[in-house]
């Protein structure tokens, strides 16, 4: 049934996900998308609810008396990257792309709306989630820091995130640590300048710079144990302006990411004693910047069993993978998982260029699987 109604619209589902790859806007400004998404809900009769994070949509179907609600959530944001594609439906916003598959995403979650919406087969709540800024704001934190979950009792939240290199169409899945957690921390290295002649005069910070790179690599090496993924990696380095004038600062620019709150506390804590340390040995001093990071992207173990049955009985057990690893990237579903039991699917996009690459494009043959795996997680979470 679910299966036919979304065939039904399938050559709609494209056209709307190149539609929207074409109008491809940043994270809180999905102005076009919205009203784009919104008109597509409309004529199939949905109520929109536009209270949330600036551009978030919601809607929501309720059919016989339960109060059972399953969330279903897709990220609708794109990138600041120039596309590359030469692709018919290329980004109308130069410098704006839709290159994580977010166009894909919202139209696999419209095709399981039309087809829940025709189709009386549940009990309970389907609310849909059609969530701005995953890139760069946390839209989900916002939506939730705005009351979203107090308006929408959730008892499970589902997912899709389309997934090169991983099969088309295979359903990839684990319990517990899906995503990594990310925190990102400014450190300013102040010393005294002066000239490079005369180095017994000066704090060099470029020094001590360079001993932090390297002494901040034994945190994942020595503190934090082989069986506990981690990751620290400088990203950004600036500082000096000739090569005879030692400087008084230098900048860095650091990430971190872990899988529990355990190593995450001691990523934090080793980074900064480190630092201190080491900025210290050299007569400069250290002053940090933390930025609101993502937590780790946690799977519920009841979800995650909800979601491989439906994967199972919709397409088969060839079509589901169990997930050894998590993976170290990060994903502000988190702020969701956090507080609502749910799981955080991928799903193969094929031999496609990776994701946040100039000439990625979403595979358009997974979008009816992807919708159709929505309406099957609502069969089995809301069964009459
Ligand atoms: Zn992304
Ligand atoms: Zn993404």
């Amino acid at each position: 049934m679910n299966r036919d109604l979304i065939a039904s619209i399938l050559p709609e589902l494209v056209a709307i996900r190149r539609h929207l790859h074409r109008i491809a806007e940043i994270g809180l400004s999905e102005f076009e998308t919205t009203r784009y998404i919104g008109d597509v809900l409309e004529r199939w009769g949905f109520v929109l609810d536009r209270s949330y994070a600036t551009t978030a949509i919601v809607a929501s179907l309720q059919r016989r008396s339960s109060t059972k609600t399953v969330a279903l959530r897709a990220d609708m944001d794109a990138l600041p990257i120039l596309e590359e594609t030469n692709l018919p439906y290329q980004s109308l916003n130069a410098g704006t792309m839709h290159a994580c598959g977010h166009d894909g995403h919202v139209a696999m979650l419209l095709g399981a709306a039309y087809a829940l919406s025709q189709d009386a087969d549940f009990s309970g709540r389907v609310v849909f989630i059609f969530q701005p800024a995953e890139e760069n704001f946390g839209g989900a934190k916002m939506m939730i820091e705005q009351g979203f979950l107090d308006h929408y009792p959730v008892d499970f939240l589902f997912a899709l995130h389309n997934m090169p290199a991983l099969e088309t169409g295979k359903f990839s899945l684990r319990r517990g640590a899906m995503m990594a957690s990310i925190d990102v921390v400014a450190v300013t290295i102040t010393g005294r300048g002066g000239h490079g002649a005369l180095p017994e005069q000066t704090a060099d910070p470029v020094v001590a710079a360079g001993n932090i790179i390297v002494a901040l690599q034994s945190i994942v090496a020595r503190n934090v144990s082989p069986h506990d993924p981690a990751v620290i990696t400088v990203g950004q380095i600036h500082g000096g302006s000739a090569a005879t004038i030692i400087p008084d600062k230098v900048e860095l620019e650091i990430s971190l990411r872990a899988l529990s709150p355990q190593v995450h506390a001691l990523l934090r804590q080793r980074i900064e004693e480190v630092v201190v340390a080491q900025a210290q040995s050299l007569g400069t001093q250290a002053s940090f910047d933390w930025k609101v990071g993502y937590p780790a992207t946690i799977n519920d173990d009841r979800a995650v069993d909800l979601a491989r049955a439906a994967i199972r009985s919709t397409f088969g057990d060839d079509r589901l993978e169990d997930r050894a690893f998590a993976m170290m990237a990060s994903e502000d579903c988190a702020f969701f998982l956090e507080r609502i039991p749910g799981a955080y699917v991928f799903i193969g996009n094929g031999d496609s260029k990776p994701l946040h690459n100039a000439q990625y494009d979403f595979n358009d043959d997974i979008l009816a699987d992807g919708a159709l795996f929505f309406c099957s997680i609502v069969e089995q979470a809301l069964a009459k």
